[in-house]
C-alpha cells in the first residue's frame, strides 16, 4: 500500500484506537451527511486538500480511496475507503490542514463545509460524538507521530528552544525536535537550511520558512494556529485568558449562543495547563494532566464555535465607551458587548541575584513531563510549600535521583493538603527543608551550583544542583487593565459584594443596581478565576466562576441596546 511513498506513519495509538480513529460511518449516517454536502467526483492523483489550507472541507468517501498524507506528502497515515471521512480538530478550530488528501483510486465523495461540520457537531448527537473523538485522536495520532510541519532545531541548554517547545506542545502542534547537542543528523540539517549553531533556536516551517529565534506569533502566524477572523466584527463577549475560568465560559457562552471571542498570550490551559497531574479536580478519579484537561476543554469550546487566539496577548481595556475594545499587542482591538477577564495569575519568583539568567534552563515555573526529561536522574530543588510545590515533588520524584523540597515555614500543614503531605512523607527521595532559604545560585552557561540557609539550625550549604522550581504563589495579570477596574491592594480584581461605596462612586458605577457577582465597577465587564479578588485558586473553582459568571453575562446584554 505504500511502497510509492516510503514509510507508512508508524503509531502505536493509531493502531490501538484505530476503529475510533478512523470509524466507518453506517449507510443512515451517510445519508444525513449526503443531505447536508456536495457530491464530488474525485480522478486518481486529485489532491482534494493541501496541507497549510486555511478552508478545509471534510470528505466522505463513497468509492474509490484517498490517500492521507503528513511531511510533504512522503509519508502516508491512512487510506481513507467507502465510509471513510478526513478532518481533524483544525477543521474545527479553522487553523491551517496538518495533512494533504490525494486520491489514489477513482471515486467519489461528499464535500462538507466547515461551518456545516460546526453545525453538525452542535445538532446531530450521534454525529458529533463519533466526529469529535475521531478529530481529538487523530490530532494526538499526529503529534505521536512527530509528523506535522515543523522543525524545530534546539537545544535544551537554550531558554527560547524550551519555550518554542513549550508553546508547540501546549498548541498541540506536532513537531519534529532535533536536539543540536546530540543528534547525528544536525549537520547536514544545518547545511540544508543554511543555519549554524549561533542561530539555535531555528524553525522550519512547512519545509520552506526558517526562522532564527522567531516569536511565538512568528510560529503562530507561519503554521496557522489561529483562524482568519474578523476583528472588526463585535463580540457579545471578549475573554481575554484561555486558563480553565475563560474556557468554561466560552463553552458555556458558546453553547448558549452568544458571539465568543478569546484571546491568550500563550497556549489554553493556563496555570492548569502546565500541572503534571491534578487528582482533586472531580470527576478524574485517577487524575488528569493539565495537559489533557486543556485540549479537552478547548475541544469542548470549540465544538460550540467559540473562537480562540493564542500568541494573542490584551494589552488594553478601553473602558471609556461601550462596547468595550480589549487592545491587542499586535495592534488593533476587539469590540466586546461585555467583557470576561479571566488573565490568571503568574508565579513569584525569587528575589536573587542572577536568577533571571537561568530561566527556562536551570530555573522553571512548572513541572510538566517536559522539565521531568530534562532534569532526569539529577537532584533538583522545588521552593515553595504549596500544592503546587507537593505535586511537583512527588512527580519529579518519580525521574529525579533527589527532590529538595525548600520551605520558609516550619512545616506544610498550614499550606498543603493533607494527601499531599503523606505522599511526600511516603517518598524516600524527597527531602524536606523547613525554615529554609535559597540565597544565592551560579554558574557559568547553566545553573551549577545553589546555597541555601536554614534558619532553624543556623546552617548554610552549597550543593551542586542545576535544576530550581519556583513554586511560591502567584501575582494576578492585571497591568493591562490600566486601572479601568478597581483592584484590591494586591492588584487582583475586586468584583460584586467586594466593592464597596467608596469603590463605586470613584468608578462611577451608573446603575441603581448594584454589581452582580463576579461583575466588577465596570457595568458588563466581569472577572472569574485566579485573577479575582478573593477566589478560591482552585481549578474547580476557575471553572465554576467562568461558567456562572455567562448568567450575568446574559442578564447585563439585556440591559443594553443590541447595537451596543
Ligand atoms: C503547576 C500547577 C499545578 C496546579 N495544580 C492544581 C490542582 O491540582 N488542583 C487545583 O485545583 N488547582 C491547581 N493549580 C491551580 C490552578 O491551576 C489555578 O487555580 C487555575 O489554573 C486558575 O485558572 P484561571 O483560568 O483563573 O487562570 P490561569 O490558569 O492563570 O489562566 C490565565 C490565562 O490567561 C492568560 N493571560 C494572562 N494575561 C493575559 C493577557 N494580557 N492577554 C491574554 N492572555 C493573558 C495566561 O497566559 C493564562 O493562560 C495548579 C497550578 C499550577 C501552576
Amino acid at each position: 500500500m505504500s511502497e510509492a511513498l516510503g514509510p507508512v506513519v508508524a503509531n502505536e495509538l493509531l493502531e490501538r484506537r484505530r476503529e475510533q480513529m478512523f470509524p466507518k460511518l453506517a449507510p443512515a449516517q451517510i445519508v444525513r451527511l449526503e443531505a447536508l454536502g456536495r457530491r464530488v467526483e474525485a480522478h486518481a492523483g486529485q489532491v482534494l486538500l493541501e496541507s497549510g489550507t486555511r478552508h478545509s472541507h471534510v470528505f466522505i468517501v463513497l468509492s474509490g480511496s484517498v490517500e492521507v498524507l503528513l511531511r510533504d506528502r512522503s509519508e502516508l497515515m491512512y487510506l481513507l475507503t467507502a465510509g471513510d471521512f478526513s478532518g481533524e480538530m483544525s477543521t474545527l478550530r479553522g487553523s491551517a490542514a496538518q495533512a494533504c488528501l490525494r486520491v489514489r483510486e477513482d471515486g467519489a465523495a461528499i464535500a462538507l463545509e466547515p461551518e456545516q461540520i460546526r453545525s453538525l457537531v452542535q445538532t446531530d448527537a450521534e454525529l458529533s460524538e463519533l466526529l469529535m473523538r475521531a478529530f481529538i485522536l487523530r490530532r494526538m495520532a499526529l503529534i505521536g507521530s512527530g509528523g506535522g510541519e515543523v522543525l524545530l532545531l534546539g537545544s535544551r541548554h537554550s531558554a527560547d528552544s524550551l519555550r518554542l517547545q513549550a508553546f508547540l506542545t501546549r498548541n498541540t502542534q506536532p513537531f519534529h525536535h532535533v536536539d543540536v547537542e546530540s543528534d547525528a543528523d544536525v549537520a547536514a540539517l544545518f547545511e540544508r537550511f543554511h543555519v549554524g549553531p549561533n542561530d539555535i533556536p531555528v524553525v522550519v516551517c512547512r519545509g520552506e520558512h526558517v526562522f532564527r529565534n522567531p516569536s511565538n506569533r512568528d510560529i503562530a502566524e507561519c503554521l496557522g494556529i489561529n483562524p482568519q477572523l474578523d476583528d472588526s466584527r463585535l463580540y457579545d463577549l471578549v475573554i481575554v485568558g484561555a486558563g480553565p475560568a475563560g474556557l468554561a465560559a466560552a463553552v458555556y457562552a458558546a453553547s448558549e449562543g452568544l458571539r465568543v471571542r478569546i484571546v491568550e498570550t500563550l497556549a489554553p490551559g493556563g496555570q492548569a495547563g502546565t500541572s503534571s497531574k491534578i487528582e482533586n479536580y472531580l470527576g478524574f478519579p485517577t487524575g488528569i494532566s493539565g495537559a489533557a484537561l486543556a485540549g479537552r476543554a478547548l475541544s469542548q469550546a470549540q465544538k460550540f464555535g467559540a473562537a480562540l487566539s493564542v500568541a494573542c496577548e490584551a494589552t488594553g481595556l478601553n473602558c471609556a465607551q461601550r462596547p468595550y475594545a480589549v487592545e491587542l499587542a499586535q495592534g488593533g482591538a476587539l469590540r466586546g458587548r461585555s467583557v470576561l477577564i479571566a488573565s490568571g495569575a503568574q508565579y513569584r519568583t525569587l528575589a536573587i541575584d542572577n536568577l533571571g539568567r537561568y530561566h527556562g534552563t536551570g530555573v522553571h515555573y512548572a513541572a510538566t513531563h517536559l522539565e521531568s526529561v530534562l532534569c532526569q536522574g539529577e537532584e533538583i530543588i522545588i521552593v515553595g510549600g504549596g500544592n503546587s510545590a507537593g505535586q511537583a515533588a512527588v512527580f519529579l520524584a518519580g525521574s529525579c535521583q533527589r527532590v529538595h523540597l525548600l520551605v520558609r515555614s516550619r512545616g506544610l500543614a498550614a499550606s498543603m493538603s493533607n494527601y499531599l503531605i503523606r505522599r511526600i512523607e511516603q517518598t524516600p527521595n524527597i527531602v524536606l527543608h523547613t525554615s529554609t532559604q535559597i540565597t544565592a545560585v551560579e554558574g557559568t552557561d547553566r545553573l551549577e551550583r545553589v546555597s541555601w540557609h536554614c534558619g532553624a539550625d543556623g546552617r548554610s550549604e552549597q550543593h551542586a544542583i542545576g535544576h530550581v522550581f519556583v513554586m511560591t504563589g502567584a501575582v494576578p495579570n492585571t497591568p493591562w487593565l490600566q486601572n479601568c477596574v478597581a483592584l484590591d491592594s494586591d492588584g487582583f480584581v475586586k468584583t460584586g459584594p467586594e466593592l464597596d461605596a467608596q469603590d463605586l462612586a470613584a468608578a462611577r458605577w451608573p446603575l441603581r443596581r448594584p454589581p452582580h457577582s463576579m461583575e466588577t465597577s465596570l457595568p458588563g465587564v466581569f472577572a472569574a478565576g485566579d485573577v479575582r479578588s478573593r477566589s478560591v485558586k482552585r481549578i474547580a473553582s476557575a471553572v465554576g466562576e467562568g461558567s456562572i459568571c455567562v448568567q450575568y453575562v446574559h442578564r447585563t446584554l439585556q440591559e443594553i441596546p443590541s447595537a451596543v
